[in-house]
Parts: C-alpha cells; structure tokens; sequence
C-alpha cells in the first residue's frame, strides 16, 4: 500500500524549465519548498481527498490546496454546477443572480455580517477592508497580531507569517515606511500588549484586525477570553474589530470561529472556501460601516471580475454541500484523529511535539510546546520538519511544506486515509 520510493523524473524536469520562467519556478512562495528542502512535486490531477503528480505518484492531500477544497477536491455537484454556469459565459461585469444567492447566504451563516461586497482573493478583500476601517473611523492606526497574514498589501507584510515567515524575511523591500509606519504590532494571544498600544496612541487606531484561529505561523488557537477582551477594548476605545476570517470562514464552523467562540466583530473578511476553488475573496459586516462602500458611500473599491458567475457558482454550491447534517461533525471526527495521532506517534517514537486540530483545521510543531503565538511557534525544529515532510511525501502523503502553515482535510477523507497516515508517520518519525 504505501509507496518507500517515489519517482518524480517528470516533476524535477518541469520544475527547472519553471525556473527559469516564474521568479523561483513559482507563482506563489510556500509552492517552492524552500523551507523543507527539495523540490516541490508537479500535480498533474486532483480528486476527492487525493492528488496525482506528473510522474503517476498518488498522495493522500492535506493542503487542499490552502483551504477551499473542503467538499473533496473536483467534487463532482461542483464540477457539474460549473459546467452548466459556463455555458452562459464567465464573466458579465455586470450584476447576476448568482451574487444575490451566494450573498444571501454569506450573510444567513456569519453572524458578523449584514451587507457583502465580493473581490477576487483574500489579499483584495484585506487590503480593502482596512480601507474601511480608516475611512469609517477617520484613524489611520490598526494593530494586528505578530504571524497573522492578511494577504500580500504593503499595510499588512509587517510580521506578517506564512510564506513570509517561511522565507525568513522580516519585511520585504519594496514596502515605505511611511505605510507601515501606521501598522502596529503585538503578540497574538497578549491582551496586555494590545491594552498599551491603545493606551499609547489614544483616539489614533481605528481597529484591530486578527486571525481569530491562527493557521499562518502553524495552527495555534486563541486562549480562553482572548477574543472576547478583544472585543471590550476595541469597543471601549471606539475602534472597529475584524477577524479576517479567509481561511477560518466556512472552515471551523459553517458560521467561522466568530459562530464558533460567540464573539462577534465589526468586519469581517472571506476567501478560499467561498469560491469551492476559484478565485474569491468578500469583505462585510455591519450595515452601517457596508454602506461606506462605493458606490453606496465614498469608500472607493472596484473589480472587473467580481462577483463573476463561475466563482459563485463554485462558492453557492460548496456552501450548500457544507450544510448538510453532520459535517462539521465528521470533519472534527477524522481530524482530530488525525492531530491527536500525529502528537502520539510523535510520542511514542520520542520527538517532542505539540499540536491540536479545530474542525476541519490542524496543525503540529516539532516543539514541546504549548505554542500560544509566532514567538512559541518559533522554537520549532524546523529542520526535523523538513525531513519528515520528505519522508512523508515519499510514503504518499502530502503535507504543507512549512511548519509555519496549518493542515486541512475534507469531507472526502476517509478513517482509513487518517489510518494510513498515522502508519506512514509511525514510520518516518522512528527513522527522524
Ligand atoms: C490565504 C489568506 C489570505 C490571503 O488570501 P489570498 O486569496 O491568498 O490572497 C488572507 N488572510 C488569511 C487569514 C489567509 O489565510
């Protein structure tokens, strides 16, 4: 059953000619397995909970390709639903049905908004809704949370996780310091650090925005009370409260982690689950702040793409594939299988870890942990890492090549695909 050795001859071919092509062979960072060291695996086909590289290998999937893939990769309602929506074109540019039914039902499941508006990614709808803030606060100031990613905007590549942190880089050039001059930082999980921040710039930030279950320096949770004295401060200094909910949304409860933990903040921001797949990304929350936005209000934001039938197609029929009873339950089920078994196997075969799962999230750090925040995450072996994301790729098993990245699984991964996996890390973690 489970491959020892891999061939990848085609994928090491395609991969050089990138190279060449694309700035690091990639058109996205963390793709080019620079963190764990060889050379990424070109996917030929992908389906259910299952990818297919160049060379013919069959990997069980957690990436699922960052997130959207939560129904199974090219599920099949999907598939066919895309298919009759492209027989009528694939772009208006101007309005359509389909945007009514997938805002409809954005604004049904999360709790944080009454009005929508839909871009095209993640990186559009942060950089847009800390637009907003400003503009409905009249502050130029936001705080946000050391390793917390909101999409690649100037604003927010201040310790800014993921690829970033991946790379190693503390910043990138290209950013001014006058627009970041305005992006202040603390620790996730301190409320203190966030206390004097506002005490220190008082009347000055217009809101807070946060990952409210972190999945871009690794998987870490918010602590008990965190969220909601979050909540109180921003409230209490008249500023606006965001979870960017990009890769949350729709992921650790049909309503995000603001359904999850209760807490309800001002804005909120979607993306990856909301498209099935194809490129979406949404911004909303309360009427009064939505109605800023153009051309409603002042606030100026556009998208010749937006809001383009395809992409709700995919978006309204993930959605309802996501509402059928149970679930979110399985999902809890298999993964915490999975992230308890990995803190185990770890265990057993004497390699200190930590990790833990919400839903359909998951993450594990070659540190004995508990990782409260980017700093905590840190103290990971990453170099370990990197020889057990290999050695797991080589026994069919495709992980994020980071630890600085959360897991994801689907409704199409099976008990048996998490059995296969825990025997596989048995495997290549006795051998670490
Ligand atoms: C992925 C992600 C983004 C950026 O979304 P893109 O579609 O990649 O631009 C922003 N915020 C969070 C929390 C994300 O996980």
């Amino acid at each position: 059953m489970v491959n020892t050795t891999i061939k990848t001859t085609k994928s090491q071919e395609i991969f050089s000619a990138a190279q060449n092509l694309m700035p690091g062979g990639v058109n996205s960072p963390v793709r080019a397995f620079k963190s764990v060291g060889g050379q990424p695996i070109v996917f030929d086909r992908v389906k259910g909970a299952y990818i297919w590289d160049v060379d013919g290998n069959k990997y069980i999937d957690y990436v699922g390709t960052w997130g959207p893939a939560i129904c199974g990769h090219a599920n099949p309602e999907v598939i066919t639903a895309l298919h009759s929506a492209l027989e009528k074109g694939t772009s208006f540019g101007a309005p359509c049905a389909l945007e009514n039914v997938l805002a409809e039902m954005v604004i049904d499941a999360v709790p944080s908004i009454e009005m929508v508006r839909f871009v095209n990614s993640g990186t559009e709808a942060c950089m847009a809704v800390l637009r907003l803030m400003r503009a409905f606060t009249k502050r130029d100031k936001i705080i946000k949370f050391e390793g917390c990613y909101h999409g690649h905007a100037d604003m927010f590549l201040v310790k800014a996780g993921s690829g970033v942190a991946t790379l190693g880089l503390p910043d990138s050039p290209g950013v001014p310091k006058s627009v970041t001059g305005d992006t202040l930082t603390a620790p996730f999980n301190d409320l203190e650090a966030v206390k004097v921040l506002f005490e220190e710039n008082r009347g000055e930030i217009a809101g807070v925005i946060l990952e409210p279950v972190v999945g871009n320096s690794g998987f870490v949770p918010p602590d008990a009370g965190f969220l909601e004295g979050l909540r109180e401060i921003t409230t209490e200094h008249g500023a606006l409260l965001v979870f960017d909910e990009v890769m949350t949304g729709f992921r650790i409860s049909y309503g995000g982690a603001q359904e999850k933990f209760g807490v309800t903040p001002d804005l909120t921001t979607l993306g990856k689950i909301i498209g099935g797949g194809l490129p979406v990304g949404a911004y909303g929350g309360r009427r009064d702040i939505m109605s800023m936005v153009a051309p409603a209000g002042p606030m100026y934001q556009a998208g010749t793409l937006s809001g383009n039938p395809l992409a709700m197609t995919a978006g309204i029929k993930t959605l309802e594939l996501l509402q059928k009873p149970g679930t979110y339950d399985y999902l809890e089920k298999i993964t915490k299988k999975l992230a308890d078994g990995l803190v185990e196997v770890a265990r057993e075969t004497g390699h200190a870890t930590c990790g833990g799962n919400i839903s359909g999230m998951f993450g594990m750090f070659f540190t004995k942990g508990p990782v409260h925040n980017y700093e905590d995450a840190k103290a990971s072996d990453t170099a370990k890492f990197g020889r057990f994301h290999r050695g797991m790729l080589e026994h069919g098993i495709y992980l994020a090549p980071s630890q600085f990245e959360a897991g994801f699984t689907s409704i199409a991964h099976t008990q048996e695909d998490i059995e296969r996996t825990l025997q596989a890390a048995r495997e290549v973690m006795s051998g670490l």
